[in-house]
């Protein structure tokens, strides 16, 4: 702790905890003490830590070849490419591969101006697309921008939810519309029914494109492959990152050929994109995902977990409100939720804040209803912790 804690950005807030393995939902510590993982990574291990095909496909192809950069053709990249676009919506079969989800928000912003020939972006109060400048300026918190200003012209922040809100500040120089389908960051927040439809028809009117950041939301983990399964609303451009490789970081950006065909050859590149590993991990997680029916299973779950949390609710009047999507939940308090992610933490269960009030739980979908009972019941003790300390005398 002392090494990493001297020798790392100060950016970085850790928690005291060093994890050393996981298994599944579980992650342990080096004495051995176990953790039920509802931080997944922040959303990455959606088949869960050490998926044992996962581990076999990169114990494969790290003996036959780590890298080989994309100017190259490879099988491993091959394989992974009729993979993805089984299983992205028809007409969204060209991708261009990164590293994380911050790349990959770039990679379709950088499409969006060259298609169109436009700059204007629009975004959403609360949307979370990245940390990098491009990506930054899409985001919408201010404490992430604030200090990193003029950051990159032409971006609007309209309230998420409302289709109207678009139509007002939309312009001659919008190029496109960035949504997150379930807003992750932002405190878990669902595209209310009809919103994405109408965000469609707007952006078709004006011959704008339509970008969806699935880069939480992705594979299994609302109960469908992508959220947009949801509404059945297919986007121009689809952001992914997080899941996709089973915890080896990877994101890969996919859009209508013509949509990624403006992107002159050499316009765009990066070193490590296609990289053979990140690929195999990435076919053997979506082969899992797809053989397991983990997305099945998040739905099922995440059912679960929302009548559970609706029940502590009841109880606890601290609790403003549950929301959520699979296994993608929030809940919302009346109070800062610093000191219940600490208590849960100690108690053996990790948890994610998303802004001052919401604990998020981004569980490994392969998680059990056992470990999802106890978790609850952890999350219960520290709601309970939050109010007697809140009750006078
Ligand atoms: C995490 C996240 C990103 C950024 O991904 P990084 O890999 O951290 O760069 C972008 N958009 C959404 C919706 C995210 O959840």
């Amino acid at each position: 702790m002392t090494i990493e804690s001297n020798h790392t950005s100060k950016t970085i807030v850790k928690r005291p905890v060093i994890i050393v393995g996981g298994r599944g939902a579980v992650v342990w510590d080096p004495q051995g003490k176990e953790y039920i993982d509802c931080i997944g990574g922040h959303g990455v291990c959606n088949v869960g830590h050490c998926h044992p095909k996962v581990i076999e496909a990169i114990e494969k192809q790290v003996r036959r070849l780590i890298h080989i950069p994309d100017s190259l053709y490879n099988d491993a990249r091959a394989t992974f490419l009729q993979k993805l676009i089984g299983i992205t919506p028809g007409e969204l079969t060209s991708v261009f591969l990164t590293n994380s989800g911050t790349e990959s928000v770039e990679c379709a912003l950088k499409i969006a101006r060259r298609y169109t020939g436009k700059h204007g972006i629009i975004a959403t109060i609360r949307g979370f697309h990245g940390r990098t400048l491009g990506s930054l300026s899409a985001t919408w918190k201010p404490e992430y921008r604030k200090p990193f200003e003029p950051l990159v012209p032409g971006f609007t922040h309209v309230k998420f939810g409302d289709v109207g809100s678009i139509e007002e500040v939309i312009s001659e120089d919008t190029a496109a519309v960035i949504i997150e389908p379930v807003q992750g960051e932002g405190g878990v927040h669902i595209a209310p029914n009809g919103y994405l439809k109408g965000v469609r028809e707007i952006c078709d009117d004006h011959g704008i494109l339509l970008i969806f950041d699935e880069i939480q939301t992705g594979f299994g983990r609302t109960g469908k492959m992508f959220a947009l399964e949801h509404w059945g609303i297919v986007p121009d451009i689809l952001c992914l990152a997080k899941g996709i490789a089973g915890g080896f970081p990877m994101g890969a950006t996919v859009a209508k050929e013509e949509v990624m065909d403006s992107l002159r050859p050499l316009e765009h590149g990066n070193t490590f994109g296609g990289n053979p590993l990140a690929c195999a991990a990435a076919t053997a997680s979506i082969d899992a995902i797809i053989e397991e029916k983990l997305a099945e299973r998040a739905a099922k779950l995440g059912r679960k977990l929302l009548r559970d949390l609706s029940t502590l609710q009841k109880e606890h009047e601290l609790i403003r409100e549950v929301r959520g999507l699979g296994l993608m939940i929030g809940v919302e308090l009346r109070v800062p939720v610093k000191d219940a992610v600490r208590s849960a933490t100690e108690r053996g269960l990790l948890v994610l804040s998303a802004g001052l009030n919401v604990i998020r739980l981004l569980p490994p979908l392969v998680i059990t209803e056992n470990q999802l009972d106890r978790a609850i019941t952890i999350l219960g003790e520290c709601i309970e912790m939050l109010e007697s300390e809140r009750r006078p005398g």
